[in-house]
């Protein structure tokens, strides 16, 4: 690991000073990816800024749905009764992610921000174009049987490894910001993640300093919620493939650079189609490279399936 400066903040404005105007600055809150990928000499910051004693660890009611601070454990969002009774997807999904151990360290504004978990990203001994922009892919001519099916690009065709932020996806969540000059935004979860395109160290639509403090959830859409994985171990595995189903808003796990919004599945839905039909009108623009050509007729079972567990679940 590469030698660090750390501070403490207590509060925001001291927080995202220190980091803006500083390419060298990070915050860390749980540290669960950041961390390894330091010890990786991946990422390599000269100075961390601690915002776990920030006062955004509180879920509160708003506007007929929930405020999500981004310091909120994962295991205390999924236990809290207001989110398994209104959104289950959401409970679901998180308790799908990781470990215990893991759950209660990682924060939510951290489990957005977590990295890819592309083999090559890891290997400092191959190209990676996200690791080293220009450096070329080693996934594309190598093993890609996690990698993406939608939305890739010729120079990157990583996977986001979330699991809750598929379900926030499908719950059309808002990521909330503040920027050093106090500017604060509410950015949908759908344009929160960047696809690749020719830049795949982009991953988010954060600016420089920008700090995430809450997660914004609208009243649940009317109707069913069921969160399936598709993943090669019972527990402490990413997802090859899953799927968010929240009354008919539909999200899509494992199988792009970011949590992905089938809205042509919803789409087809709406007008009638089989589920069968609705998530083909999905994946009639997926690729595979190979190794993942499983995952197209896979990632059309699971929809199936989901779609299925969500209309028995509204049944109670
Ligand atoms: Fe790197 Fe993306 Fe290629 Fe993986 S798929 S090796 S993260 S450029």
């Amino acid at each position: 690991m590469r030698p660090f400066t750390y501070e403490r903040a207590d509060d925001l404005e001291t927080a995202v000073r220190a980091v803006s105007g500083r390419p060298d600055a990070k915050f860390i809150a749980g540290g669960t990816n950041l961390i390894d990928l330091m010890k990786l000499q991946i990422e390599t910051p000269a100075h961390l800024v601690d915002v776990n004693h920030l006062p955004l660890a509180r879920i509160e009611d708003a506007d007929g749905g929930l405020r999500i601070g981004a310091l909120v454990r994962n295991s205390a969002l999924a236990g809290d009764r207001r989110v398994r009774e209104k959104y289950p997807v959401l409970s679901e999904a998180l308790l799908a992610g990781a470990s215990g151990q893991l759950r209660n360290k990682a924060t939510t504004g951290g489990n957005l921000l977590q990295r890819t978990r592309c083999f090559y990203f890891y290997n400092p001994g191959t190209p990676c174009n996200k690791r080293e922009p220009g450096s070329g892919c080693g996934a594309l001519q190598g093993l890609s049987r996690i990698h993406a099916i939608l939305g890739a690009s010729q120079a990157c065709i990583a996977t986001h490894p979330s699991d809750m932020a598929v379900a926030m996806a499908a719950l059309d969540a808002q990521v909330e910001t503040v920027s050093a000059d106090g500017q604060t935004r509410a950015i949908p979860l759908t344009d929160f993640h960047t696809l690749p395109g020719e830049h795949p160290e982009v991953e988010t639509a954060l600016r420089p300093g920008e700090l995430i403090t809450a997660v914004a959830l609208p009243p649940p859409p009317a109707g069913g919620q069921a969160y399936r994985k598709v993943r090669d171990r019972a527990s402490y595995a990413f997802a090859l493939v899953s799927v968010a189903v929240a009354g008919g808003q539909v999200a899509l796990g494992g199988v792009a650079h970011k949590p992905w919004r089938a809205t042509l599945t919803e789409a087809a839905l709406a007008s009638g189609a089989a589920p069968v039909d609705a998530a083909d009108a999905e994946l009639a623009a997926a690729q595979g490279y190979g190794g993942n050509d499983y995952k197209i007729p896979l990632t059309r079972r699971v929809i199936e399936r989901t779609l299925a567990q969500a209309t028995e679940a509204a049944r109670g």
